[in-house]
């Protein structure tokens, strides 16, 4: 595999502020030297001078089935989503589930997510599953696909018949990793299923060595898993806005992570985002998702700006009741810096997904799955590159993206996607699923 030098560029790094150009030399998919004026006979330069070069962005919960159906819950409000948008994963044929991850993972490496764990309980069956994969590797993308085992949604097209024959599914698809793309399995809610079950499912993806994940959405949901004797940091609870104390101690006995997905979480009225500065308290790290792309972009960069601007107000919020004004910088106050929000976008969902060993740093013998940012003609931010990936940088200011070394973006243009077609994909797909549902889902002509 031909070498590359990333030459000139300011990389963003997790052991070091600096903002001394350094060049970044890949070698067979991985980063294989970090320094200045990097000697690299035979290897392709190319000039990022003045640039960025930081981690790929980590995506650590996404359903990308909903990639085809962007806008379509924007105007939901309270539980209005859950009418509305997931009973259509039953209409997805499997020419239309590897349409939307196709599209939807483009989308996301065109935004410098170059790594995705998609909770798809769109895939129930294995012509779906297979079809999926498919996808995600013909868009070039990491991926982890988090098969699901409610059945809450079984599909139209064949579907898995039972419990056995879904963990069968499930294990084949294991059985089709790749480099780039492996399996995850996705539990059902903790709280309404019965601790044998839930413990049976989890020893059972332990032995297939997957990572594990869910929709937290119950207080006592991670306690129950502690009880039970299976928590582990393999397992990683998502949105956790209604976890007590006792579930975060528990969590964080097993250092786990929670992944969050600051729009999503906003806007539909309901959840509160006190499990931020709660979670941080106990030392639980954060990681970040997208969740639906019916309801938001598939991008991370405004994530990691929604959740640095969301927890400062939440700070000024309790220093303000608390009659402390004028507020004044104290002891967890305020309780997240841009460095570590730039790091639950990268590094902290890398570990968050088991593969902080691989992704999510810049450092020699990790893969090369990395982003280029332009920050000019407007300029870089002042100071450390951190702070400009989250609070100055856009999308439009990512010059490359690679994966595992190779470019999937370059000069600002995806690599080997006919443009031209994309758009016709999308809309077709969206138009099937629709026209399946007919009146079984209400419409949604929601105002935002
Ligand atoms: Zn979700």
């Amino acid at each position: 595999m031909a070498h590359t030098l990333l030459k000139g560029g300011i990389p963003l790094l997790w052991h070091d502020r600096s903002t001394d150009p350094q060049d970044v030399l890949i070698a067979a998919g991985k980063i294989a030297a970090i320094g200045p004026d990097l000697a690299a006979p035979g290897a392709e330069v190319v000039d990022v001078s003045g640039m960025i070069v930081a981690p790929g962005l980590v995506d650590t919960h996404t359903h990308l089935w909903q990639a085809v159906l962007r806008g379509l819950a924007t105007g939901a409000w309270g539980n209005e989503y859950f009418a509305l948008v997931p009973p259509l994963a039953r209409y997805l044929s499997s020419r239309d589930l590897n349409t939307a991850l196709y599209l939807g993972a483009l989308e996301l490496l065109d935004h410098g997510v170059t790594c995705v764990l998609d909770y798809e309980f769109a895939m129930q069956s294995r012509d779906l599953g297979r079809a999926a994969l498919d996808g995600l590797q013909a868009a070039g993308i990491r991926a982890i696909l988090a098969g699901d085992l409610k059945n809450r949604y079984s599909v139209v097209e064949k579907s898995f018949v039972d419990d056995r024959d879904r963990r069968n599914g499930i294990e084949w698809l294991h059985g089709q990793a790749t480099a780039l793309t492996s399996i995850a399995v996705a539990l059902d809610d903790i709280q309404v299923t019965p601790p044998e079950t839930t413990a049976d499912v989890i020893g059972w993806a332990r032995s297939l060595g997957v990572p594990m994940t869910f929709h937290d959405n119950e207080v006592g949901a991670i306690a129950t898993l502690e009880r039970i004797g299976v928590l582990g940091a393999d397992i990683l609870p998502v949105h956790c806005n209604y976890a007590n104390d006792a579930d975060l101690r528990a969590l964080a006995s097993v250092g786990g992570t929670i992944s969050l997905q600051p729009e999503a979480e906003s806007f539909s009225g309901n959840r509160s985002h006190s499990v931020i500065e709660r979670a941080r308290a106990h030392g639980i790290d954060l990681a970040l998702g997208v969740d639906g792309p019916a309801l938001a972009r598939l991008s991370i960069l405004p994530q990691l700006r929604l959740l640095y601007f969301l927890q400062r107000q939440l700070d000024g919020a309790r220093e303000r009741a608390a009659g402390r004004l004028p507020i004044t910088r104290g002891e967890g106050s305020p309780t997240l810096s841009a460095r570590y929000v730039a790091q639950t976008g990268s590094k902290l969902g890398a570990e968050a997904i088991g593969l902080g060993d691989r992704i999510g740093s810049i450092e020699v013998g990790y893969d090369a799955d990395l982003i280029v940012l332009d920050p000019q003609p407007f300029g870089r931010a002042h100071g450390d590159p951190a702070t400009h990936l989250v609070l100055y940088s856009s999308e439009a200011e990512i010059r490359h993206v690679l994966v595992a070394g190779e470019f999937r973006k370059r000069d600002g243009r995806l690599v080997g996607v006919d443009y031209a077609t994309l758009a016709g994909l999308g809309a077709g797909a969206k138009e099937r699923i629709l026209a399946a549902a007919g009146d079984a889902v209400p419409p949604a002509d929601l105002e935002p």
